[in-house]
C-alpha cells in the first residue's frame, strides 16, 4: 500500500523528543524560541511566532492585522476549510472570488469585482505547495488599502524569484500538521516582518499577556501555545527540509516526464521561478481522458495506490457557507475543478520503485 502521505521520522526526532522530556520543560520554552528564529531565518523574515495549529496561525495573523467583526476578507473557495473559517473565527465576512484554471487559485481579475468599501484582507492560499501569483494582488492591496494574509499553510519552502513561501503578504502562516511538508504533529507559524503583528501574536496566543508582565490582560486572547516537545520536534525536522523537498521535486518530474502526453490528462506546471513545494501533486482527469475520475481513482486504489482528492466540494456548497446566501453555480471553475483533480502520493519517503510503480500503474491504464 502507497498512501497519500507518510511522515519521514527517524532518531533525531526520538532524541529531540527525549532531550525534552528529561529537560523537564515540557509547555511552551527554549524550544519554542529555537523553532521559530530558525524559521525566521529560513524564510529571511524578521518575525516567526509559533502556535498549535495551522488554523490558529490563520486566526492569530487575522486578529493581529486588526481584522474584525464584520470585515470583508476575499479568499478562495476552493481550499482546505481552515482558510475560510479563521475569517470567520474573527467575525468577519467571508467573501469567496472565483479560481483560475491555470493554477486553480484566486484569480486577480475576480478579486477586483469583490472589493468593497468594507475589504480589509485578501488571504490567497499557496495552493499544493505553489507560491500564489502576488504580483497582481498587491497592485489591488496598494490600490485599496488592504491587507494580504499569506496562507503558506502547504508551502513552507517554497520560493518564487529567490523569495521565500510566508513573506509575500503583511503576514503567513505556515501548518506544521502530520501532512504537511515538515511536522511535529500538529503545529502552526505566523511569519511577518512587522513587529507590531509578531507582538499581537504573542499575545493572542497566550491569553492576550504580553510575555513580559503575567496576569496583566490586554485584549481576549486563545491558548494557542505550541509545546517544546513539539518544538523540538519541529526543529529535527527542520535539518531535513531541503532533502524533502528535493525529493518532491524530483518525484514531481517524473511524474510530469512520463504523464504529460497522455491525452486528457493536465499535470501540475511550476511557474517559471518557482521552486513548487509540491506538498500534493495534482493531477486533472478531463472529460477527454479515457475514464471518468472516479474509475481512475478505483483502479488506483485497487493497485494500492492511495490517492487524494483535494478538495471533492469547494467550500461555497457546505453548509455554513450556503447558509450566507451562497449556491451552486457561484463559482463555475472551483466547481469544474473539485470534479476533475486528483492527487497522488509525492511524499519522501517514497522509494524509487514506489514511483516506477505508480508511473507504470497510470501509464498502463490510459494507454
Ligand atoms: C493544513 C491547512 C490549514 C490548517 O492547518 P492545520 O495545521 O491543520 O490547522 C489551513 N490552510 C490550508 C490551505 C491547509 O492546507
Amino acid at each position: 500500500m502507497i498512501n497519500i502521505s507518510k511522515p519521514v521520522l527517524d532518531d533525531a526526532e526520538v532524541n529531540a523528543v527525549i532531550g525534552v522530556l528529561r529537560s523537564g520543560m515540557l509547555a511552551q520554552g527554549e524550544k519554542v524560541k529555537e523553532l521559530e528564529k530558525r524559521v525566521a531565518d529560513f524564510c529571511r523574515v524578521k518575525h516567526a511566532v509559533a502556535v498549535n495549529s495551522g488554523t490558529a496561525a490563520l486566526h492569530t495573523a487575522l486578529y493581529s492585522m486588526d481584522i474584525n467583526s464584520g470585515d470583508e476578507v476575499i479568499t478562495s473557495p476552493f481550499t482546505f476549510v481552515a482558510s475560510a473559517n479563521s475569517i470567520l473565527m474573527q467575525g468577519g465576512k467571508v467573501v469567496f472570488a472565483d479560481v483560475s484554471e491555470n493554477d486553480s487559485n484566486i484569480d486577480p481579475n475576480c478579486i477586483e469585482k469583490k472589493i468593497t468599501k468594507r475589504t480589509k484582507c485578501i488571504l490567497p492560499i499557496d495552493l499544493y505547495g505553489q507560491i500564489y501569483d502576488y504580483d497582481k494582488v498587491k497592485i489591488l492591496a496598494d490600490k485599496y488599502g488592504i491587507k494580504i494574509l499569506e496562507d503558506a499553510c502547504q508551502s513552507i519552502g517554497a520560493e518564487q524569484d529567490s523569495k521565500m513561501a510566508g513573506t509575500f503578504g503583511d503576514a503567513a502562516a505556515f501548518s506544521l500538521y502530520a501532512t504537511k511538508t515538515i511536522t511535529c504533529g500538529e503545529g502552526g507559524i505566523v511569519t511577518t516582518d512587522s513587529l507590531e503583528i509578531a507582538d499581537k501574536c504573542r499575545m493572542f496566543r497566550h491569553h492576550g499577556q504580553s510575555e513580559q508582565t503575567r496576569y496583566e490582560y490586554w485584549d481576549i486572547g486563545y491558548n494557542y501555545r505550541l509545546t517544546d516537545i513539539q518544538a523540538a520536534i519541529a526543529l529535527a525536522q527542520m535539518d531535513k527540509i531541503n532533502l524533502f523537498l528535493d525529493k518532491r521535486n524530483s518525484n514531481a518530474a517524473s511524474f510530469n516526464n512520463a504523464f504529460s502526453g497522455i491525452t486528457g490528462l493536465i499535470v501540475p506546471i511550476a511557474k517559471p521561478g518557482n521552486r513548487h513545494g509540491y506538498h500534493q501533486y495534482t493531477l486533472r482527469i478531463t472529460n477527454k481522458f479515457k475514464s471518468s475520475r472516479e474509475d481512475f481513482v478505483e483502479h488506483l486504489n485497487g493497485k494500492g495506490i492511495r490517492c487524494g482528492i483535494y478538495y471533492p466540494k469547494p467550500l461555497h456548497l457546505h453548509k455554513h457557507f450556503t447558509k450566507m446566501g451562497y449556491c451552486a453555480g457561484d463559482f463555475p471553475v472551483a466547481e469544474k475543478l473539485s470534479k476533475e483533480v486528483v492527487s497522488l502520493p509525492i511524499h519522501p519517503a517514497l522509494s524509487s520503485d514506489d514511483v516506477n510503480f505508480i508511473i507504470k500503474t497510470i501509464v498502463n491504464y490510459a494507454r
